[in-house]
């Protein structure tokens, strides 16, 4: 019988316990003796958004179709548990066999935002795994790092044993049997460290002097051993169609912030938004065959019995087989009685007769990006949008029944001027009086609603504004 690392005393007492029972539909058991290796998989994010997450879904599918290896999860406890995990000395668990972190083979995180690097320390320690990479031994497992942040792994190096940059499903078997044999010949941790840094993709701190300027940029970065790679190339995968995709993914107990079947249609952007990180990180575009998709929809249905399905990309209008997918899923969730979302969408003509079937005429808001006020802006950050399209979309949809529109912005962007803070305000006084222009009174059901939000502009690395200031606190405030 599965054995739960919490007792019901504990699990009575913390809120929302079943972000720490596991068993949930579709996650995997194995046997511990038929397995050589453990991997842990960590979100390090409360459960909720973690189980959101498509890459550790498709890397948990993945590492558990290969017979020698058991993949489990892993996310944040709440800091209800987190206060009750210290004072008792429980050592942070899988949530598959509920066994301890600790005594895994490997601990991957995927790193997906800077203001998750205090939980990953949480997650350490709660492990009872040593902090810096250099206090750990064959006793502990290999800290891995993985996602967007791990292409600037410095800030956090000295908490990794490695970092696998770019996309997971190419070298994860190579790094496994590699892992394999050393611990077979008795190698030592250092010497496969050593071994796997010559894997394409792989990072290893420990193997690299870093020496930085004045002002904190790196002014040289050079192998410490004749032996090792002098840059790391990230990882991509070349055929999208024919890789690893979960048929069934794991379906929570409990309210996730995504609750439903994710179609990832494709990946990278054609776009080239001067701000946005994941345009450039996710080169090149990378389409899904429509076929490969259409089954895959199907028995994501048939497997997890989630009410909606979601089409996944940076930028789903440009997806080339779009409208034969969205025709396809139209037929088939009008059958089950299945909602379909389309996120990352133009507003186009095309766009919103989509929408217009999709939605079911339930007129949500639609939502546009400008992300900058005036046109002069939006052309420094290379946001091929211009005001005329913007208000030709809201024209468009005003003219469809949509009467709320969302706008998003950034503000603290280089260049910007008062003048472009103020253009935030006039465009969205624009958007509404285009309403008022377009729809007839005897047509209006109601006023227009516009909601403009904006968040700051925080330079990213590998993108064109990597060296651009952030603004300061004082800035800010
Ligand atoms: S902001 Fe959107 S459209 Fe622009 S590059 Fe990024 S993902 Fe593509």
């Amino acid at each position: 019988m599965r054995k739960l690392a919490l007792c019901d005393e504990i699990l009575l007492k913390i809120e929302k316990p079943a972000r720490y029972i596991g068993n949930e539909v579709n996650s995997v058991m194995k046997n511990r003796q038929d397995v050589v290796v453990r991997f842990a998989m960590c979100f390090p994010d409360v459960y909720e958004i973690g189980m959101s997450h498509l890459g550790i879904q498709i890397l948990y599918d993945m590492f558990n179709r290969f017979e020698d290896t058991w993949c489990e999860r892993v996310y944040s406890p709440w800091p209800d548990l987190d206060s009750v995990m210290r004072e008792r000395r429980i050592p942070l668990f899988a949530l598959e066999s509920q066994d301890p972190i600790k005594d895994f083979d490997f601990l991957g995180i995927t790193i997906q935002y800077e203001m998750c690097y205090t939980n990953i320390l949480q997650i350490l320690d709660l492990s009872q795994i040593p902090l810096r990479a250099v206090e750990r031994t064959w006793e502990h497992p290999i800290v891995i790092g993985g996602g967007p942040c791990s292409y600037n792994p410095e800030p956090i190096a000295d908490f990794f044993d490695m970092f696998y940059i770019g996309e997971g499903e190419t070298q994860y078997r190579a790094l496994l049997d590699l892992y394999k044999t050393c611990r077979e010949d008795g190698v030592s941790r250092v010497e496969f460290l050593a071994e796997a840094a010559k894997l394409p993709g792989m990072y290893v701190p420990q193997f690299y002097a870093v020496r930085y300027h004045e002002d904190g940029t790196i002014q040289t970065f050079e192998p410490t051993r004749p032996d090792i790679p002098k840059t790391v190339v990230k990882e991509i995968v070349r055929d999208v169609s024919d890789t690893y995709y979960p048929e069934k993914p794991v379906v929570p107990f409990i309210k996730c912030t995504q609750d439903r079947v994710v179609l990832e249609i494709q990946r990278g952007c054609i776009r080239g938004c001067r701000f946005c990180q994941a345009g450039q990180l996710y080169r090149p575009v990378r389409e899904r065959s429509v076929e490969m998709l259409k089954q895959y929809a199907l028995k994501m249905l048939d497997n997890t019995g989630h009410e909606e399905i979601s089409l996944s990309s940076l930028s789903s209008s440009d997806y080339s087989q779009l409208e034969e997918l969205v025709s396809f899923l139209i037929d088939k969730c009008r059958e089950k009685k299945v909602n379909i979302s389309l996120p990352s969408l133009r507003i186009d003509a095309f766009s919103l007769e989509v929408m217009e079937k999709v939605q079911d005429v339930r007129k949500s808001s639609l939502t546009f990006a400008p992300e900058a006020g005036s046109q002069r802006l939006r052309n420094v950050i290379n946001k091929g949008l211009t005001e005329e399209v913007i208000l030709k979309g809201a024209a468009l949809a005003f003219e469809g029944g949509w009467n709320r529109v969302k706008l998003y912005f950034m503000l603290g962007l280089p260049t910007e001027t008062e003048e472009d803070i103020r253009g935030i305000a006039e465009l969205s006084n624009r958007i509404a009086e285009t309403f008022y222009d377009t729809v007839p009174k005897e047509k209006r059901t109601g006023k227009v609603q516009i909601v403009a939000s904006t968040s700051f502009f925080i330079p990213k690395p590998f993108t064109p504004f990597q060296w651009a200031a952030q603004c300061t606190k004082e800035q800010f405030l």
